[in-house]
């Protein structure tokens, strides 16, 4: 039918009526990224937060599914709920991924966090705790009643943190169960882009957060997106294709993409965020 129509085929995520339809009679469609060119799997939670599957688990799993390296990203301590890593924690996991990667020359294991933003928009733990990390999501989990300003300004803050890599489930929304808290958007988007901070699509099911239709606006700010899993546990480890399927609808190629990269030029983008490249 699309041949008939004169027109390239238009992949199934892109049947919305945003300008699809000019771009295959142009020939102009974009290559959208796929899960087989993701080298990274990130954000997931181990059995040291509130995850199933152990370090070594989660290291097997990724390598077998053809990722090049893990991401590892359980809660920060605040999230006392999901019984967050405390710093006594720290040392222990960091011992065991220096342990479990030593098995490996073609896969390496990151040493993230997924640290909770506080009321004021400060990060948990202390700077030299933050620092012991490979890199940071940053993520609201609690006081989702602030208004637009206050919740803007918080989010904001902790986008100027240089630990802070990048910003997790950006919205808060629960899919039938929460709406998203009040934020500006395009806000935070500018400073996204002006920081070189990446901006998560939050694969799991029920957040797919950031919504696809926002995703479009923030690549045209110039935002980097990082897709993550927020799995927790090995067995939901194909989630990453709902991610990637989002990724996809909001017309993504493999250019916007933090996780497409391999490890090194991942830390590169850390470091750079650090202020030490
Ligand atoms: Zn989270
Ligand atoms: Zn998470």
């Amino acid at each position: 039918m699309y041949r008939e129509l004169g027109l390239d085929l238009i992949p199934a995520e892109l049947r919305e009526g945003q300008g699809e339809i000019a771009a295959a009679a142009a020939g102009r469609l974009p290559a959208l990224v796929e899960r087989s060119d993701l080298a990274g799997f990130l954000h997931c939670h181990t059995n040291y937060s509130d995850g199933a599957s152990t370090v070594a688990e989660w290291a097997d799993a990724c390598r077998a599914a053809g990722y090049r390296y893990v991401g590892l990203t359980d809660h920060s301590k605040s999230a006392a709920y999901a019984g967050g890593l405390r710093e006594d924690d720290i040392p222990r996991q960091h011992a065991e991924v220096d342990d479990a990667n030593r098995r490996f020359t073609d896969f390496r294991i990151l040493k993230g966090v997924e640290a909770d933003i506080l009321q004021d928009g400060t990060l948990d733990y202390t700077p030299e705790i933050r620092a012991g990390f490979d890199f940071i999501i940053a993520s609201v989990h609690s006081r989702y009643g602030m208004d637009e300003a206050r919740m803007t300004q918080r989010v904001l803050k902790a986008m100027d943190d240089p630990h802070t890599a990048i910003l997790g489930h950006p919205t808060g929304r629960l899919l039938l169960s929460r709406d998203p808290y009040p934020l500006d958007l395009d806000a935070i988007f500018a400073r996204a882009a002006e920081r070189g901070v990446a901006i998560e699509i939050n694969a799991d099911p029920q957040r797919l957060d950031l919504d696809w239709r926002a995703v479009r606006r923030a690549v045209a700010a110039g935002v980097t997106i990082s897709l993550g899993a927020d799995a927790h546990g090995v067995s939901a480890i194909g989630v990453m294709e709902l991610g990637v399927g989002i990724a996809r609808k909001a017309w993504l190629t493999k250019a916007e993409v933090l996780n497409v990269e391999p490890v090194e030029a991942f830390l590169a983008f850390v470091a750079r965020r650090r202020g030490h490249s």
